[in-house]
């Protein structure tokens, strides 16, 4: 059983008395056989044979005597390497001193000066050849696994006995055992420690043993030699290592019971290991470790009902009986017994002791079950606490937790169904997420979604529907879930907000142009486009205040009878509707659009009355941009329709294609002499002689032909080209009729001429250049040329009448025609409209007023001119109510000047 299985068995409290022993058992027997190989525990067993070599330390025997070349020698010599001849001086006193073995461990593997070496080596041959020098097995090269030997010169080898000296290192740094000796050049080599203490083998190893102390081996400083400070009698007969203890020369080892000791001194210690006989063995503790497990076992089984403190201390006494006889054995009979494995096996043994009393297994559930406990009520705290509302729920679908947000919010408490919440589409949620599940365990399982409850408060809920961990396989599966509720109501108002803005106008609050066209929807059958007549001359002259104002009175008129269409504003004073399809024709929603502006705004307290202009396009043209520029063609045409408003058809487009067309010649006409004049002639009614003639312009386009001045008119007046057009007219027909013999010749002069400033220089000049005198022309005025500044254009008439000029109001009786007005117009002329003309004779009432137009004029002293005149009937009652003068085809059409003064006048008087 793996460790963490182990585990997690004792967290689920799963792990019995039984078994735990099973356990236990297993892992003592397999201490009890491994265990020595394991690293920590052979650690350990060495620490404590250490330790008993202190507890029973031994004296040297005296027999040896280590030469230190230690600092106090090296500082009197004081140069290093020394010359060979202070160990040849060291050496002669020496063998004064009768002393037994030398063993010199210094490196002479190098020769020094020739000198030296000689005086060394008499020295060697004097001493009688018994000095033992080091040889060493050292590395080939360095990180070479091949040995070579590191031997004294020969020179001083021929003289002396080689011995090896090295230390072996155990892998830990820790010198423990030496050499017995080993093979060089062929020849079986003792070790120094094997050859000063006269052992004959010279193969394999063994312990050394450090009980003995360092500190009770007789030391010198070599230097006391060397002066003779040292007595005969302390050498006399002893062995003698001269070697090197200071730290400088690096001769330093790791012992177990030392941190370092000098090279020499560990010789010294393997001689006087092997002296005193201190063979150390270690044996192989297997078996006695085996049996004492089995041991160990039976008595914690048998003895279960010992009390634990008894069984403690029965085993504490075990463990030190284990360790006196391992002192015993290691301190007298050199045999070394490792106590790690059996105190290793003790501890094993209590906690079986320990689970047969009081079932650790359960104990530890126990404690991890204090613990789950301990979180749930923590969560239990959290989940009443939370600023969210919390739902937990189980398996059963009924409620764990619930905080008490959630409670009031969803009208369910602890052990309720999930079913019966109050928010019916979070209890579908639910289902829905078990459903997606179908069974199937995912890690987890989670729904986002929004809500709205109550009295405008949203929320956000965060279902998830988790599945432990490792459980229920083949099994329907447990699982926990949880809703989170958090209120959103804030965020929410900010993004109704942020898109009622990014949607709306922000002046009138209707719908902008984008979201307007964005809903045109399929059940909308026309779009209307209105607009506010005059609206930048409202702006201009009442201030932009004012202007928002009616913008804003508009909206409300607009949003207050039509609460439930979509309006929008789409652009300036351009607002749009959207019409379902009510079965109202056109003209009956313009009617009634029109009808809704009749009665006056109120903005800012005054009441103010507007006229609207309507364009209405059928929704089914193509895409909603489309409807939208269908619409405001058709507003286009709607501005100069008398009935102010019309629908969109396809010829109208054409239309308009034409008329940007002809805009766009008009302006090379004059240029290319495109434009020309006829002549249309007037007759006194009485007499039937000739009055003069009203100059008519004309229009050949190259490519369309002759152009009617009722088409291209208007477009030269919205483009502003009739003024230098209506410059060009006046010129000519003066010029025209300066050939003439007499008659007056006629002009009109549109409302934007007649607003330019220098119309009278411009006239004047006509004159002059023609040479016709003033009293030979008239200028004709409709009404629209002094509707909008009344003053200045009677100011312009009365200098135009002073300078000789005559002046006609031209279609009187159409448009605005007031008779209020006449009295104050310097006017010479009336000239009825032809519309009435026409119904002259066919309509009684038309009749009254013709007779009464006449009469009026009369009373104000102005001159009449009835035009359009076709029929003779029309010429004889006319003449019959008064009317002096007439023009029309019956008297002739328009015509080139040059017919005109060919024409055959009297024949058309008498007709
Ligand atoms: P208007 O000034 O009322 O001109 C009279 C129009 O009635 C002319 O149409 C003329 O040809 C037409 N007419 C005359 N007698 C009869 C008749 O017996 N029966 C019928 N059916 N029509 C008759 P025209 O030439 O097409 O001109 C149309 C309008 O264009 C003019 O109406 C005038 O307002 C404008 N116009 C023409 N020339 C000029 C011009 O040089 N300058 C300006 N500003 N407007 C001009
Ligand atoms: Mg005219
Ligand atoms: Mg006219």
């Amino acid at each position: 059983m793996k460790p963490a299985a182990v585990l997690s068995l004792l967290k689920r409290g799963s792990l019995s008395t039984a078994s735990l022993r099973a356990v236990l058992i297993v892992l003592m027997l397999m201490m009890a056989a491994l265990g020595a190989r394991i690293q920590p525990i052979t650690q350990l067993d060495q620490d404590f044979v250490a330790d008993r070599f202190s507890w029973a330390p031994r004296k040297a025997s005296g027999k040896f005597v280590f030469l230190a070349i230690d600092k106090l020698t090296l500082d009197k010599v004081g140069v290093w390497p020394w010359p060979r001849s202070i160990y040849a001086e060291a050496l002669e006193k020496l063998s004064a001193a009768d002393v037994g073995d030398i063993f010199i461990d210094v490196d002479f593997s190098t020769p020094s000066t020739p000198s030296e070496d000689e005086r060394f080596a008499d020295a060697l041959d004097a001493a009688g050849g018994g000095v033992l020098l080091p040889i060493f097995r050292q590395a080939a090269s360095a990180g070479s696994r091949q040995a070579s030997l590191s031997k004294p010169i020969p020179e001083l080898l021929a003289k002396a006995w080689p011995v090896f000296a090295d230390v072996p290192v155990d892998r830990d740094g820790v010198v423990r055992r030496f050499y017995l000796g080993g093979d060089a050049d062929g020849s079986p080599v003792p070790s120094a420690g094997a050859a000063l203490s006269g052992v004959s083998t010279s193969y394999g190893s063994q312990l050394i043993d450090f009980s003995i102390t360092p500190a009770s081996v007789p030391t010198y400083p070599l230097i006391d030699l060397l002066s003779g400070k040292i007595g005969k009698g302390e050498l006399a007969g002893r062995s003698i290592v001269l070697g090197a203890s200071a730290v400088e020369l690096k001769d330093i080892f790791s012992v177990p019971t030392h941190p370092a000791l000098a090279g020499p001194l560990i010789h010294i210690l393997t001689a006087e290991t092997q002296l005193q006989d201190r063979e150390l063995w270690e044996i192989d503790q297997t078996l006695l470790n085996l049996g004492l497990a089995a041991a160990l076992v039976i008595a914690m089984l048998r003895f279960r009902a010992f009390g634990l403190m008894p069984t403690s201390l029965s085993m504490l006494c075990i463990g030190a009986g284990v360790e006196a006889i391992a002192f015993f054995l290691q301190s007298r009979h050199g045999i070394l017994l490792g106590t790690a494995v059996p105190w290793s096996l003790l501890a094993l043994a209590w906690v079986i002791a320990l689970n047969e009393r009081i079932n650790i297994g359960e104990t530890l559930a126990a404690l991890a079950n204090r613990n789950a406990r301990n979180s749930r009520r923590m969560i239990k705290s959290i989940i009443a606490d939370s600023s969210d509302g919390i739902v937990t729920f189980d398996a059963d679908q009924k409620v764990s937790e619930i905080s008490a947000k959630a409670a009031s919010l969803l009208g369910i408490g602890i052990g309720d169904p999930m079913a019966a919440m109050s928010e019916p589409v979070l209890a579908q949620a639910v289902r829905q997420l078990l459903a997606k599940g179908g069974g199937k365990r995912e890690d987890k399982n989670s729904i986002t979604l929004e809500f709205a409850s109550g009295e405008g408060a949203f929320f956000e809920a965060v279902l998830t529907i988790a599945y432990p961990e490792g459980e229920g396989h083949g099994q329907e599966p447990a699982f926990g879930g949880s809703i989170v509720i958090r209120d959103i109501t804030e965020r929410k108002l900010y993004e109704q907000k942020l898109k009622h803005l990014a949607e709306t106008d922000a002046l009138t609050g209707l719908l902008n142009r984008r979201t307007f066209l964005d809903r045109i929807g399929e059940h909308h059958r026309s779009l209307v486009l209105l607009d506010i007549e005059r609206f930048s001359n409202i702006c201009s002259t009442l201030g932009r205040e004012a202007g928002d104002g009616l913008l804003k009175a508009v909206a409300n008129r607009l949003r207050d009878t039509m609460p439930d269409r979509l309006i929008a504003r789409i652009d300036g004073d351009l607002f749009a509707l959207l019409v379902a399809d009510e079965g109202k024709p056109s003209a009956e929603q313009a009617d009634d659009l029109l009808q809704l502006f009749k009665d006056p705004l109120s903005i800012k307290g005054a009441l103010t009355t507007i006229s609207v202009r309507i364009g209405l396009a059928d929704c089914n043209i193509v895409d909603a941009e489309s409807t939208l520029r269908a619409a405001e063609s058709a507003l286009d045409v709607a501005k100069s329709s008398p009935v102010a408003w019309a629908a969109y058809d396809p010829q109208m487009s054409l239309r308009q294609a034409r008329a940007r067309r002809l805009e766009l010649d008009l302006r090379n006409a004059l240029r290319q002499d495109e434009l020309f004049l006829l002549f249309q002639p007037q007759i006194d009614l009485a007499s039937g002689t000739f009055l003069g003639a009203e100059a008519l312009l004309r229009w050949k386009h190259p490519e369309l032909g002759l152009v009617s001045p009722a088409e291209f008119i208007p477009i030269a007046e919205t483009s502003g080209q009739i003024v230098d057009i209506g410059r060009w007219v006046v010129m000519r027909a003066c010029m025209e009729a300066a050939s003439w013999p007499s008659g007056t010749v006629s002009v009109n002069v549109s409302a934007l001429q007649f607003a330019q400033p220098d119309l009278e220089g411009d006239i004047l000049q006509a004159l002059s250049a023609s040479g016709l005198p003033a009293s030979r022309l008239c200028v004709e005025l409709t009404e629209s040329a002094f509707i909008d500044d009344n003053a200045s254009s009677i100011g312009k008439m009365q200098a135009l009448r002073s300078a000789g000029i005559s002046l006609a109001l031209d279609d009187f009786g159409t448009g605005y025609s007031s008779m209020s007005y006449l009295a104050d117009l310097p006017l010479d002329k009336l000239k009825i409209d032809q519309a009435f003309i026409r119904r002259l004779n066919r309509d009684r009432h038309v009749r009254q007023i013709v007779k009464a137009i006449i009469s009026l004029g009369h009373d104000l002293a102005l001159g009449i001119i009835a035009e359009g005149i076709e029929h003779e009937d029309e010429m004889e009652t006319l003449r019959q109510f008064g009317c002096e003068a007439g023009q029309g085809y019956l008297f002739g059409k328009p015509q080139s000047a040059a017919d005109l003064i060919h024409r055959d006048r009297p024949a058309r008087a008498s007709a």
